[in-house]
């Protein structure tokens, strides 16, 4: 999935926690976008929780196509296994 740049997308508001996109402050996972191939944009957090339970868009239904699906779940374990890492650090 894409990072999209701020004002690269039309959309203010993350539709899945219903939050702001592009607010200041915040915490930095929050901050974190991505870009579905349909061109919905979430916060990378709340589409990643999203995906583990449907492959839909949650906007306009868009199927992930299963290859990319595998691929944004493998960049999720990688993620988390990063995310381990600092736990036990
Ligand atoms: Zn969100
Ligand atoms: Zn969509």
């Amino acid at each position: 999935m894409h990072v999209p740049a701020a004002g690269k997308t039309s959309e203010t508001e993350c539709d899945i926690c219903l939050g702001e996109l592009f607010r200041d402050g915040g915490c930095e996972f929050k901050k974190r976008l991505r870009m579905m191939p349909c061109s919905h944009t979430f916060h990378q957090s709340c589409i990643w929780d999203w995906l583990l339970d449907d492959r839909r868009c949650p906007v306009c239904g868009y199927a992930m196509p299963s290859e990319k699906r595998r691929r944004v779940e493998e960049e999720m374990d990688s993620q988390r296994l990063r995310l381990a890492r600092v736990n036990i650090n």
